[in-house]
């Protein structure tokens, strides 16, 4: 996604672009969120009309409990100044948009099945790398675009901390039911589980499930009526979505951790995305950071290509001081949610309506108007 998303903000830009995807087909991950910070991304490349024409629904508020009480509403159009919705839209619906965009900037090539062998290098600079199926290409500037296992970040020696929660995710998605049409619903409880109900286009929705460890480990040998009397216990408003969850056994189980890197890059090879933060999903914002990324480290790109910029550094530094504290505060903000499920006070404290809406303003001293 972040990669696609800056090779089109670059082309659009009249920058020559090369994307290298390892995979036959794009990575097809879970993130179905798009949030206000995301979306004024995709709206300045012209692409939320596309999102929205293929199915991704737009939706102003979410509903949120502990133990199954209601314990708060975030109302996008109430608590918002600016940025009134967000849009329920699978991974692959926003990738295939950017994608078909893509195809039609002549700056930007996009190859699949491509694999980057070595990376050519004079100090922190490289110079050029050698792919499976290019031979050896050269470009002014490398960006590592390869998600949360970062091949580029270790070979330029950026190393990082990755701490994997004790609570793990299961997703999967079945026919709509008609709580989940009316209203998300995000449900927590006092042992540490979750669930989060939303659609995923107009025939379906996605069921959201996390339990700690041991517990999802012994649900997942279980019948679908043990999981569904387990969730019962706390999805108080959603039973014909509870009534419609199969065995957990079906469900992708997904490990969930948490990531920030202290540096975006070095010399000329800059880092975006899961390869430079993971967040907890409860934030709903994986996706939305690697397009707000995408969409800085397209302006700094494109700043330090222009014919007097050459040899300059300060491309990357820009980049880390827009990006870092609004990245650093979503990553904190989604350990201080997750972690607090256990204590009904502390987590309603921790539930931040702005942080949670992506409402960005404030966190980065030089953020810049997406152009
Ligand atoms: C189950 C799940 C649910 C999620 N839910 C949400 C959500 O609701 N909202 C949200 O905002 N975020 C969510 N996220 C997070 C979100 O999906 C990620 O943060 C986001 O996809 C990161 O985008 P990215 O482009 O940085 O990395 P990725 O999407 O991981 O893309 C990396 C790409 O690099 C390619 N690649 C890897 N190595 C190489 C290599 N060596 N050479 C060439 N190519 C390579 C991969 O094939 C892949 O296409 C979720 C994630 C998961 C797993």
């Amino acid at each position: 996604m972040a990669g696609a998303v800056l090779a089109l903000a670059l082309g659009r830009k009249g920058r020559r672009v090369i994307v290298l995807e390892r995979a036959a087909t794009p990575a097809l991950n879970g993130a179905d969120v798009l949030k206000p910070a995301g979306i004024a991304v995709l709206r300045s490349l012209g692409l939320l009309e596309s999102v929205l024409a293929r199915g991704g629904r737009k939706r102003t508020s979410v509903q949120i409990f502990h133990d199954g009480t209601r314990v708060a509403e975030l109302d996008y159009r109430r608590d918002l100044d600016e940025g009134n919705y967000f849009i329920l839209a699978p991974y692959a619906l926003v990738l295939t948009s950017v994608l078909e965009a893509l195809k039609e900037l002549p700056e930007v090539t996009y190859l699949t099945s491509q694999e980057v062998t070595s990376l050519q290098r004079d100090g922190s600079w490289v110079m050029g790398m050698q792919t499976s199926g290019r031979g050896l290409l050269r470009a002014r500037y490398y960006v590592g675009a390869d998600g949360a296992m970062s091949w580029v970040r270790a070979q330029i020696g950026i190393e990082v901390q990755r701490q994997t929660y004790a609570q793990k995710l299961y997703f999967a998605k079945f026919p709509a039911v008609a709580s989940v049409d009316e209203l998300n619903r995000l449900y927590v409880d006092s042992s540490g589980a979750l669930a989060y109900f939303y659609p995923v286009g107009f025939d379906a929705f996605r069921a959201v499930l996390g339990f700690e460890e041991a517990e999802g480990d012994r649900l997942v040998s279980a019948t679908a009526e043990v999981l569904q009397a387990r969730v019962r216990s706390f999805a108080s408003q959603s039973q014909d979505a509870v009534a419609a969850l199969t065995e957990l056994a079906g469900f992708a189980r997904i490990p969930v951790a948490r990531m920030h890197a202290a540096e975006y890059g070095r010399g000329n090879v800059a880092l975006l995305g899961d390869a430079i933060h993971n967040v907890h999903p409860i934030t709903g914002q994986g996706m939305n950071l690697s397009i707000e990324d995408a969409g800085e480290l397209a302006c700094c790109l494109d700043e330090a290509l222009e014919p007097g910029a050459r040899g300059s550094a300060s491309w990357l530094e820009r980049y880390r001081v827009r990006r870092w504290p609004i990245n650093e505060a979503v990553v904190q903000y989604g350990h201080g949610l997750c972690s607090s499920l256990k204590d009904r006070e502390q987590f309603i404290a921790s539930f931040d309506r702005q942080m949670q809406a992506s409402r960005r303003g404030g966190l980065a001293p030089q953020a810049r108007q997406q152009q």
